[in-house]
């Protein structure tokens, strides 16, 4: 019969919930705790999502099978304006939108017209997605499910927040904020296309006196002021005269638009032309220096004001502007400027660099060869300058009082001095800009006044959350700095809007806390969840005084239990099994999240928790392409999940969705990916088929053959492999063994076996070991598979709580390893002879190295692996040797054919080759049959020194160890 895998996954998928075998409590074995962040309910999961679950999910069962007591909950995030903003949508008949869920997400019409209020998008999607998520066959402990608006959740959120205000974590002010101009709201990632998050850099706002007004140039080097030559603008763009706080300033458009958001008082004048800027000398502030105005295209108006300071000694792309306006004729006289007038204008070096010999931006580009500003390797330049400048720069003695200083120290020094004498101002620019609302209106920063932060500035809490970073398990490694630099940069956030669904802030009700705020130790609350739910408890029963009891074991238990209407074995349960399950094990996430929700969870553990509950592992993975390219919706490539599982069967779309790359890196889905995995598995269920339809096999095999202890030592080391690669989140490859490798090995045992014939009782015996193991090693991959075919073997129970298999030593053989390695290797050297020289051969004849050949052979792998071997040396010493100065010239090219082999070989296969003898001439002839079949010739060995050898054409003295001479005869 072939796989059903409709059938399949159904069936196991009822029974694993009639027993329960996902819900766990605490117990006498070790636990192992781990999240994955919990979906958003706005649209239902499409196979991208799928890849951070299942891999979660995938780590779940594996550590549930190596014994841990496994919990991995889920609970909905509801909390937000998108939902809001949908519904409105939906309300305004939005056709697009309509459209989308009627026809890609499958949404009855009836339902739509529910979809005005904003829960009921919630609720549909978060059923739709819940049941995604169990067809999937993720191993979920669903009693703990919850949503973000749930009364008792918000009583957590309140008692957090709490917390971070005892402890001074809150704030109030204004702050620079990511800001959609259009809704009217701050934005974090959640709001914007592409889920990117706002970064906000501090630009300095340098005032060029000019004659009535100050020129305004944006920099992030206000150090660097001493080095001015020449100021850029673009000759193209739109620039405005304006009143600024009673000063006249000249800054683009754009820039002027900004301006009020950013708190400054701006009244626009007039409008002018970049090009009416040229040749102007504006007066550089601290040094008084004239210079003067030149034009540039690369300078963008919609970047900070629009003008840009040049700085050719330490700025790359100053140097490099500079040089090319010099051979641009052309450009040049459209402006009214001469090639002279730029050449004069040479570099004003300011800092020194200890390992760069020069001025830092020259020497670069000339060691890059950076072309011209153009060149892509121009970024890398600017990166190296900047970098070797902060960290190793020092201020020189045409630097006023700041020389001497490091350039780290001077940075913050002159933005304070040029502040103080008013020739500076902040100006709060996106450092990663254009960034877009979900509305489509472009981000800009705001200065938000009177609003909530949470001051993720503290230096003494960065301390702590660094504390924490260190001694977590970050996978994969290469993260690390990345959090480090998050945790540096990260500023205030603001943390409450006035509209959404949420908590509402317990000591100002008119703000609701916004999602990546509310969102930061929920993992914690998966514990207090089960209870509500078994207990039906009710909010009235949590006050802050049950929530410091359950998490910091504070206060006495009767009393809170008394005052809260709890009984006191649940109040105590709590605590009880709190203390068990935290802290939490591996959070799952995708990449994006770590500039904001991974960093701030660290931060908000450190900042409520003991450290014997801070988190111990983050396990970020990459995204999901379509066919190469990015799902989105306007590229009409999504595939939602649930029509994939139906399509292909949950255990190929896991399989698919994480096998194509390793953890960081994206992975790449497509229908004949997802076609040629299914093809795998209903391969691997006809094979267990095939295996059980001859009966139980025979009790115990009479005699085990050396191709039975080759697949059995062969999946021994399977184990291995694969147990290592789990523990160290190497996925793909752990898949790519149990998939493709242990596959195409046990197909090669039945080929040697069996020659073609049916699987009999004896091989039986054989495969129902294999596939023992086998199944296991499958079950975190492909669960609904394993299951089936679990109980097929007749395995015990359920596989999704059986023992990971453990390699057991006894079973492994190196020997016939080695053995067979050499026979493929063999029929590889004689089908590769047969395809160049495309002989149809009447006889193969191998001639196996003689022993004084494989005597020398290893004493020279001893050499190698030593790392002394030396060939000249080597001949010399053994022409010593009476027996060998014998063999004369056929000694020598031994010697040296025999060195280039050596260093192709694998370093197992040299180690097996000291460590072990092969008879070569016994291992060839016990497997006669299967070549004479396989070249359809006769076939006939010989050792190389036999005095009864056949060597019509001469070959066999060119033999080596493990690599027989071979002479085809034709017909
Ligand atoms: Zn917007």
């Amino acid at each position: 019969m072939p796989y059903d895998h409709v059938a399949v996954e159904s069936k196991w998928r009822e029974l694993w919930a009639k027993h329960k075998i996902f819900e766990v409590n605490p117990s006498s074995k070790p636990k192992y705790f781990i999240t994955v962040a919990y979906p958003y309910p706005n649209s239902p999961q499409h196979v991208g999502h799928g890849r951070t679950y299942t891999l979660a999910d995938v780590h779940a069962r594996f550590r549930r099978m190596q014994g841990f007591n496994v919990l991995f909950p889920m609970g909905f995030h509801y909390t937000g304006t998108p939902i809001l903003a949908m519904s409105k949508r939906i309300a305004a008949g939005d056709q697009e939108l309509i459209d989308l869920f009627k026809t890609l997400y499958h949404v009855p019409e009836e339902q739509i017209k529910n979809f005005t209020e904003p829960l009921n998008i919630a609720r549909y999607f978060h059923e739709e997605i819940r049941t995604g998520m169990q067809e999937m066959g993720y191993s979920i402990d669903w009693r703990r499910e919850f949503t973000t608006i749930d009364p008792v959740y918000n009583k957590f959120i309140e008692w957090q927040f709490r917390k971070l205000q005892s402890k001074g974590f809150i704030t109030r002010g204004s702050h620079p904020v990511g800001w959609c101009p259009s809704c009217g709201n701050p934005v974090g990632q959640h709001d914007t296309q592409g889920d990117k998050e706002p970064e906000i850099g501090e630009f300095v706002a340098i005032k060029f006196k000019a004659d009535g007004f100050y020129l305004v140039a944006g920099t992030l080097r206000p150090e660097t002021i001493f080095g001015v030559t020449n100021i850029w603008v673009n000759p193209e763009a739109t620039y405005v005269e304006a009143e600024v706080d009673g000063e006249r300033w000249v800054v683009s458009k754009r820039a002027a638009e900004k301006l009020p958001l950013l708190g400054k008082k701006a009244t626009v004048l007039r409008e002018l032309k970049g090009s009416e800027l040229l040749k102007l000398e504006v007066e550089v502030p601290l040094t008084g220096r004239k210079v003067r105005v030149l034009p540039a295209e690369f300078v963008d108006p919609n970047n900070v004001t629009g003008v840009v300071m040049s700085v050719p000694a330490h700025a790359p792309y100053d140097y490099l502007a500079l040089r090319d306006l010099a051979i641009r004729e052309d450009y040049l006289a459209k402006y009214g400027f001469s090639r002279s007038e730029i050449k004069q204008i040479s570099p004003i070096q300011i800092i020194k660099v200890k390992d760069i010999p020069g001025v830092p931006a020259v020497y670069v580009v000339e060691q890059l060869g950076v072309k011209d500003q153009n060149d892509p390797k121009a970024e890398d330049a600017t990166k190296e300058v900047y970098s070797k400048e902060f960290h190793h720069g020092v201020m020189m003695e045409n630097t006023m009082e700041f020389s001497g200083m490091p350039v780290s120290e001077a940075k913050e020094k002159v933005r304070e001095k040029l502040i103080e004498m008013g020739a500076a101002t902040i100006f709060y620019e996106l450092l990663n800009r254009p960034i877009y609302c979900r509305c489509g209106a472009e981000v800009v920063v705001k200065i938000f006044e009177d609003q909530w932060f949470i001051d993720y500035r503290d230096p003494s809490w960065k301390q702590l959350a660094k504390e924490c970073l260190r001694n977590m398990r970050i996978i994969p490694e290469d993260l690390r700095q990345e959090f480090e630099n998050v945790i540096d940069w990260l500023r205030e956030k603001a943390c409450a809007r006035k509209s959404g669904l949420g908590t509402r802030l317990p000591w100002d009700p008119d703000w609701v806390i916004e999602s990546l705020s509310d969102s930061t130790i929920y993992m914690a609350y998966y514990i207090v969840s089960k209870y509500v739910n078994l207990y039906n408890l009710k909010a009235v029963q949590f006050g802050d005084e049950v929530f410091d009891y359950v998490f910091l074991g504070e206060g006495d238990p009767v009393k809170i239990a008394e005052k809260y209407k709890l009984p006191i074995d649940v109040l105590s349960g709590m605590r009880r099994e709190f203390s068990y399950f935290y802290p939490l094990d591996a959070r799952h996430s995708g990449r994006d999240l770590v500039p904001n929700h991974l960093t701030f969870f660290i931060f908000n553990h450190v900042a409520i928790f003991p450290r014997e509950f801070w988190p111990r592992a983050i396990v970020v993975n990459g995204s999901v392409l379509m066919e190469g390219k990015k799902m989105s919706k306007s590229l009409g490539n999504i595939i939602p999940l649930r029509d994939a599982i139906r399509e292909f069967g949950a255990d190929t779309i896991r399989l698919a969705v994480i096998s194509t790359a390793e953890i960081l890196q994206d992975a790449d889905f497509s229908i004949p990916l997802a076609k040629s995995i299914r093809e795998k598995l209903n391969d691997f269920y006809d094979l267990v088929q095939k295996v059980v339809s001859v009966g139980a096999g025979e009790k115990t095999p009479r005699q085990l053959t050396y191709l039975d202890k080759w697949i059995l030592s062969r999946i021994e080391k399977a184990v291995a492999h694969v147990t290592n690669a789990m523990e160290n989140f190497r996925v793909r490859e752990a898949i790519h063994t149990v998939l493709y490798v242990l596959d195409q090995e046990v197909r090669w045992y039945l080929r040697r076996a069996l020659g073609g014939k049916p699987i009999d009782g004896k091989t039986s015996w054989v495969l129902r070991k294999v596939l023992n193991k086998w199944i296991r090693l499958l079950a975190p991959f492909a669960p609904y598979l394993a299951e089936e075919t679990w109980s097929m073997i007749g395995g015990d129970g359920f596989v999704s709580l059986a023992e990971w298999p453990s390699v057991e030593e006894q079973w492994i053989n190196e020997q016939v390893e080695l053995e067979e390695e050499f026979f493929k290797a063999v029929i590889e050297d004689t089908q590769e002879i047969l395809r160049v020289t495309s002989i149809k051969p009447k006889v193969v004849y191998y001639y196996t190295a003689p022993q004084w050949k494989w005597k020398l052979f290893r004493e020279m792998i001893s050499l190698f692996e030593e790392g002394s071997f030396n060939l000249g040396s080597f001949i010399k010493e053994s022409m010593k040797k009476e027996e060998i100065r014998a063999k004369g010239k056929e000694a020598v090219s031994f010697i040296q054919n025999a060195s280039k082999y050596m260093t192709s070989l694998s370093p197992e296969m040299r180690r097996g080759i000291l460590k072990m003898s092969i008879d070569e001439q016994a291992v060839l002839e016990r497997s006669r049959g299967f070549l004479e079949k396989l070249f359809n010739a006769q076939v006939k060995i010989f050792r190389a020194d036999s005095p009864d050898i056949v060597d019509p054409a001469g070959k066999a003295k060119g033999a080596l160890p493990l690599r027989p001479a071979i002479y085809l005869e034709g017909g």
